[in-house]
């Protein structure tokens, strides 16, 4: 993998999981790196820490104008904040379709907008989405996340489309089921954690949940010059998931 010398990335959702792993991996290559999250207050150097909740356009704004000021510039914008649900169409009233779906997809593009002014200064502009196997995979009790996850798949291609000839790539990766705070969340909610994690690993090709630095390795692929003539692509790190 090449290095990230000299390229300036701002993660959302940073502070924990995938988001963090990605961002002190970014560091670790030598990215200058701004976390963007609801609370920032776990990052630490030499990563940036700026709090902001992407369902509020004003403080995204001023999250990314002040990351873009004290980094010098952007390069790179991981597009990963987003947050679950459970349950059937029958299960999640309007109102909580309109709060996922406001975190999940127009948090992603009010980031966007903050930072496509910057990007187009880039000469290795990349956005990577955090997407999700349950974008096409039919996941039964996630209705409502799986349509989030869709429309981020497809928002994904359009902005491809939209920002190719501006120099500006944008791709998502697509992970299974990442150990991540969020999952382990889930898991403590079970009657026996311990037992519904090991179900839960049983269900997995690969016998393992997919690790969140697994997940960011394939983000930082995608964010480097090794993937410069890829964009509009998803990647799945599902551990074969897809393939059941
Ligand atoms: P996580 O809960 O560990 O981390 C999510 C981070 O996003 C947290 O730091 C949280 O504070 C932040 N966040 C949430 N709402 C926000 C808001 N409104 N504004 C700013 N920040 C906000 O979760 P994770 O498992 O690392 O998930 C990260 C991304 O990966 C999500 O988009 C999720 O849909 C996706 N994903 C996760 C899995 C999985 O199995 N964990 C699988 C597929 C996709």
């Amino acid at each position: 993998m090449s290095d990230f010398e000299g390229i300036k990335a701002l993660v959302t959702g940073g502070a924990s999981g995938i988001g963090r792993a990605t961002a002190d991996l970014l560091a670790e290559r030598g990215a200058q790196v701004a976390v963007l999250d609801l609370d920032p207050s776990s990052v630490d150097k030499p990563l940036l820490a700026y709090r902001a909740d992407v369902t509020d356009d004003a403080s995204v704004r001023q999250a990314v104008t002040a990351a873009v000021t004290d980094l010098g510039g952007l390069d790179v914008l991981v597009n990963n904040a987003g947050i679950g649900a459970q349950g059937t169409v029958e299960d999640n009233p309007d109102d909580e379709w309109h709060r996922v779906y406001d975190v999940n997809v127009v948090g992603m593009v009010r980031t966007a907008r903050a930072c496509l002014p910057h990007l187009r200064a880039s000469a290795h502009a990349a956005i990577v989405n955090t997407c999700s196997i349950a974008a096409t995979a039919g996941l039964p009790q996630r209705a409502l996340y799986s349509a989030t996850k869709g429309a981020v798949y497809s928002l994904t291609l359009a902005m491809a489309a939209d920002h190719v000839r501006e120099g500006i790539r944008v791709t998502c990766v697509n992970p299974g089921t990442v150990d991540t705070p969020w999952v382990g969340r889930l898991l403590d909610a079970a009657p026996d954690p311990a037992a519904e994690r090991a179900a839960l690993q049983a269900r997995q090709p690969t016998g393992r949940l997919v690790g969140a630095a697994e997940v960011a390795g394939a983000i930082a692929y995608l964010a480097s010059p090794l993937s410069g003539a890829t964009t509009g692509t998803s990647l799945a790190v599902d551990g074969g998931m897809q393939g059941l």
